[in-house]
């Protein structure tokens, strides 16, 4: 009999879950608190449930997180977990130290199944969705590793879905990761310090203001349909106009008063004057604030980093124009975790690395 994982629950399917067996529902919180707070293992551990429950636990039901295979620090304290989660299938979490917080890069998919030109984890092509369990373990493996300060917060103080994958294309698991993450009986970070990052999957900006809503980035990169068609062929189905208005709606329920867009730097193709021109015109209706990122190369990329100056001067006329804006700093790029970067192991079945192997041979 194949054993229900535990790690796939929030606090409503744990409670379903111990209904479904015969157990009082407010084993779900207890039971919750064991396994993200204290990240237990087994259900020995669980102390203060009674021996037949922990019994029949062990019979029904597992604890299974992703396997983790390595784990590499970088020079400037960030440090990279890389999770098997399945043959020949891994994907890659990052935590980046700054000075008042913690921040965990989590992914949601192994590959991605949108090309963004200037995207290594897009490169690679699709292989699959995350499973809740395969979300919520990169959290709590790295809460593990990491632990908690000397006044005893936790050291993950914030978390964003912004490492390989489309979140929202993995709509129902994400969702379902995010409550715990919120959850008190499990992580406890509230809604502003949880940030899912997407390319703009208008429809699904929606469901998730209505169901979910946490702080939002929107990977821009552009500041016409033209160029952003090109770069992030998503924008032919879904364009600026589009997901302006969305993001404007997002912004009535959102947790946060403004929406982050974020902009990666490409020398020569978006950086110039007039893009920022756009940018500030596209953005009028838009609470907004800009973060501003180098890019961060991989073989074969085709696109280079935009110079600092460049940037310094992009950042200048959006500031001009009242936009708060901020150029992110590149961390762990020495072990390949910047943004942009992540690769783990994807088993293409788009076909998409074959089609480009073929094109270039
Ligand atoms: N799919 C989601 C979240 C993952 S990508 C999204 O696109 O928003 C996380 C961020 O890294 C996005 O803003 C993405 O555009 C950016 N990024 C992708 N490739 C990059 C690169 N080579 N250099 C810098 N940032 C990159
Ligand atoms: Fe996918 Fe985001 Fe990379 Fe685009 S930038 S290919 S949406 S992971």
């Amino acid at each position: 009999m194949n054993k229900v994982n535990l790690l796939e629950f929030d606090l409503k399917g744990l409670t379903e879950y111990f209904q479904s067996i015969g157990e009082k529902p407010f084993r779900a919180k207890q039971v919750l608190r064991w396994l993200h707070h204290f990240g237990a293992e087994d259900f020995e551990q669980m102390t203060d449930l009674a021996k037949d429950l922990r019994a029949k636990l062990e019979e029904a039901a597992e604890i299974r997180p992703p396997r983790l295979v390595a784990e590499q620090a970088s020079a400037d304290g960030t440090r990279k977990f890389l999770l098997e989660v399945g043959p020949g299938n891994r994907v890659e979490t990052v935590f980046i130290p700054e000075e008042s917080r913690g921040t965990l890069c989590v992914s949601t998919q192994v590959g991605c199944a949108l090309e963004c030109r200037f995207c290594s984890t897009g490169r690679q092509g699709f292989n699959r969705n995350l499973t809740v369990a395969e979300i919520i373990g990169q959290l709590w493996w790295a809460n593990k590793a990491l632990g908690r300060d000397p006044k005893g917060e936790r050291i993950i103080s914030n978390v964003v879905l912004m490492g390989m994958g489309e979140p929202l294309l993995n709509f129902d698991h994400t969702v379902t990761a995010i409550s715990l993450m919120l959850d008190d009986h499990a992580y406890g970070l509230s809604r502003r310090r949880v940030t899912v990052s997407t390319s703009g999957i208008v429809p699904a900006m929606d469901r998730l203001g209505e169901q979910m809503p946490v702080a939002l980035a929107v990977s821009l990169h552009a500041s016409n349909d033209a160029l952003r068609d090109e770069i992030m062929p998503i924008n032919r189905k879904y364009p600026l106009a589009e997901l302006m208005a969305a993001c404007r709606r997002y912004l009535e329920v959102a947790p946060r008063d403004f929406i982050t867009f974020e902009y990666v730097m490409l020398d020569g193709v978006n950086d110039q004057p007039r893009h920022a021109r756009e940018l500030i015109e596209l953005t009028r209706d838009v609470p907004c604030k800009f973060n501003l990122i180098p890019f961060n190369p991989f073989p074969d990329s085709g696109y280079r980093r935009s110079s600092p100056e460049a940037v310094r001067r992009f950042a200048r006329l959006l500031m001009d124009a009242g936009i708060i804006t901020t150029t992110r700093k590149t961390r762990g790029d020495d072990i390949d975790a910047a943004c942009g970067q992540l690769a783990g192991k994807v088993e293409d079945r788009t076909r998409r690395t074959l089609r480009r192997m073929e094109h270039t041979a």
